[in-house]
């Protein structure tokens, strides 16, 4: 960013927008602007505990930078975003948004690095509105999503506000910081989302391991047959087949082995208690000998 660049953006506005979040969002915030949030790019420069690939773990076909997890292709991604656009549309609407910014801002949240500011502010009649176009493209798209945002776009809403009598203090100004927070949200929703589909993938990947860990013990039963088990509880095994143990739910499975394990025990406990009575009837026999 050169320093006209730079003179351009609303750093004050951002500012704002931060201090006005919760302590742990603004924590976030600061990672993301700086790109220093743990996506697979930076995961992987890390020598132990890091990734092995940089590549997006939801597409697979980039390497995953802050700027690619906000315009990443994969289908779940698009969704979201689709939803978050949704939302942020409705809050540029709820707060009495100037129509051109609306505009040009809905088309940048759909259309993102394919587009630019100035397609979608160059027919306006409003030179300012022109004007906030060409100085957002010269700050850069990515730098928006990072909060750093032309102040132009607030001279403009704080002109609608004024014609529109909307009464709040501080008109555009307030808006600002609060349009920059939804910017942030935005983001914050591709990244929660990208984070909710890795650990599904990975308490899948867990189930996975435990199932196959279970599927062994059933096997290593059925091995064992019915020995060692009370004829009365042979019916446990004898009765069934090992595909057929394997097909159940997990939660079932765990069941039967929990119920072998208990009758292995009980013959075990019957079979002691046999053992000690066999034991008494010797001594007493041994001592009526005497
Ligand atoms: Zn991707």
């Amino acid at each position: 960013m050169c320093e006209d660049t730079y003179n351009w953006v609303d750093w004050e506005s951002s500012g704002r927008a931060i201090q006005g979040m919760r302590p742990a969002e603004r924590v976030w915030v600061t990672k993301f602007a700086s790109g220093f949030c743990g996506t697979a790019s930076m995961m992987s420069r890390w020598k132990s505990g890091g990734w092995e690939s940089d590549r997006c773990p939801l597409c697979g076909t980039s390497r995953e930078t802050v700027d690619h997890l906000l315009w990443c292709s994969a289908s779940s991604c698009k969704q979201r975003r689709h939803d978050a656009t949704i939302d942020f549309v409705q809050w540029m609407r709820d707060n009495h948004t100037e129509a051109s910014i609306q505009y040009c801002i809905t088309q940048i949240l759909q259309r993102g690095p394919s587009t630019t500011f100035q397609a979608h502010t160059n027919e306006c009649i409003n030179p300012l509105v022109r004007l906030a176009g060409l100085q957002q493209d010269d700050i850069g798209m990515m730098n928006f999503f990072r909060g750093r945002v032309s102040s132009t776009w607030m001279k403009i809403q704080d002109a609608h506000m004024l014609r529109r009598h909307v009464p709040t203090r501080r008109r555009g100004k307030s808006w600002m910081a609060s349009f920059i927070q939804q910017i942030y949200r935005w983001c914050r929703c591709m990244w929660d989302h990208r984070n909710d589909v890795i650990h599904r993938r990975e308490a899948a990947a867990t189930e996975m391991v435990l199932l196959s860990d279970t599927d062994q013990k059933i096997i290593k039963e059925f091995t064992t047959g019915i020995s060692g088990i009370h004829a009365r509880d042979q019916w446990v095994i004898s009765d069934t087949c090992v595909e057929t143990i394997l097909q159940k739910k997990f939660e079932d499975k765990l069941n039967w082995l929990r119920h072998v394990k208990a009758v292995c025990k009980r013959s075990e406990h019957m079979e002691i208690s046999q053992m000690d009575r066999m034991r008494l009837f010797m001594e007493k026999w041994k001592r009526r000998r005497k």
